[in-house]
């Protein structure tokens, strides 16, 4: 007789994060028997051969001896008063050392600050598309996603007046992914400045996840949510893991922001759930003040002729030369996420396509339905590889969307 399986958690089965799922696992199969692909379903600057800026690997470096013991839960002090300087000098307010939480990557931010925020049956307005850990975590948190759409045919930016139109007394926070993964909108100003309006008009936290917060290609400027927020609690992340290229040092920040009569305990819940798990990943912490105040790197790779603005530019080349396929180009982050048109669109299936994609033209891309949206034309493809790279992959694609548009 078989032992009786283990149940796991119910709300599981609502919780999915297919940048790593079934398509990798078949990519992973395939790769063992041979076959040699182009992977580019994850941000993962590493992988595609860059590395963390040499100045920050000699600041962990040099004080590696100094990295064995835990920190606060809130991390280092130093590495936490150069964020809060970094803040300050955005326009921040009420920045300060005290108020900055260092987790294991944003990730990791993203799901203490939920589950210090929620309780069950709360709400939470989310992008769609949106990055599908957002979701996850609200979920795993007793918490309901609440979808605001921001819509191709309005350059991925949402509406304000649709946003305002789904709250309820249960929401309990916005969430703003700027620039925005795996869309690469900017918001502008203007609207970031309603969104605040709708947060104080109905007393939301506000929660601005601007990990690609340097990467801007062209005329974008990125805005900083938090110094439009005033004194409404504002929580700002950013991190390592891609203007800084070392994703794999797990460092990510959040700043709670705002007048801290506002935001009542939540400094204190975070402080605890951070103390459980005792504290972030020490080596990494020690490169922050370089990565915030050091030589800048980022500027040079999205500037002309820099290497993601090459990749960027090859994306947008190849989609305006396609029939199949429409951008909208992407103005920041490190993704292109096209749609699928025409005839190729056909009784179309993201799924079914990525797998085609996959085992036809051994390129990996992530269906757009898996960042929460709900139309299923759409495929995400990240920027990391070197130009010639992606015009290649986009020849791939070209040609299995020709045979679907023949079929
Ligand atoms: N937020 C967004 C929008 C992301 O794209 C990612 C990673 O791709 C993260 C958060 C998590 O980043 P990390 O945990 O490496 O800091």
């Amino acid at each position: 007789m078989s032992p009786p399986s283990l149940k796991t958690r119910e709300r599981l089965s609502e919780v999915r994060y297919e940048i790593r799922g079934e398509l990798a696992r078949r990519a992973r199969e395939l790769e063992a028997r041979g076959r040699s692909l182009v992977k580019l379903n994850i941000g993962n600057p590493g992988a595609f051969g860059f590395r963390a800026p040499e100045h920050l690997q000699q600041a962990i470096a040099g004080q590696i001896a100094h990295t064995d013991p835990y920190t606060h839960q809130q991390g280092l002090p130093a590495a936490r008063e150069a964020i809060a300087e970094f803040h300050r000098r955005r326009g921040t307010p009420n920045a300060s050392p005290e108020r900055v939480f260092i987790g294991n990557g944003v990730s990791e931010l993203i799901d203490l600050s939920l589950r210090a925020l929620l309780n069950p049956g709360d709400e939470v307005l989310l992008p769609s598309p949106d990055y599908p850990l957002w979701s996850a975590a609200t979920i795993l948190n007793d918490g309901r996603p609440v979808y605001y759409r921001c819509a191709p045919e309005n350059g991925f930016l949402p509406d304000p007046d649709e946003i305002e139109a789904l709250v309820t007394p249960r929401i309990r926070a916005i969430v703003l992914i700027n620039p925005n993964n795996p869309t690469g909108a900017a918001y502008p100003r203007a609207l970031l400045e309603r969104i605040v309006a709708i947060a104080a008009r109905h007393r939301l936290l506000l929660m601005a996840d601007e990990i690609y917060d340097g990467i801007l290609y062209d005329e974008a400027r990125f805005e900083p949510l938090a110094p439009l927020a005033g004194e409404l609690p504002c929580l700002s992340f950013g991190g390592l893991s891609k203007v800084h290229r070392a994703c794999g040092w797990r460092v990510g920040w959040a700043v709670l922001s705002g007048d801290p009569l506002a935001s009542g305990d939540f400094h204190h819940a975070m402080d605890l759930l951070g103390a459980l798990r005792l504290c972030a990943n020490v080596p990494g912490q020690f490169a922050i003040e370089q990565a915030l105040f050091g030589i800048d790197t980022i500027g040079a790779l999205v500037a002309p002729g820099g290497r993601l603005h090459e990749t960027r530019r090859a994306l947008v080349e190849c989609c305006d030369a396609s029939e199949h396929l429409a951008l909208v180009a992407p103005q920041g982050a490190l993704y292109g996420f096209p749609a699928v048109v025409g005839a190729a669109a056909r009784g179309f299936d993201d799924h079914a396509f990525a797998l085609q994609l996959l085992e036809e033209e051994d390129v990996l891309v992530v269906p757009g339905s898996s960042f929460n949206v709900p139309y299923r034309n759409h495929f995400r493809v990240t920027l990391l590889p070197e130009a010639p790279l992606l015009r290649e992959v986009f020849a791939r694609i070209e040609r299995v969307l020709e045979r679907r548009a023949q079929a």
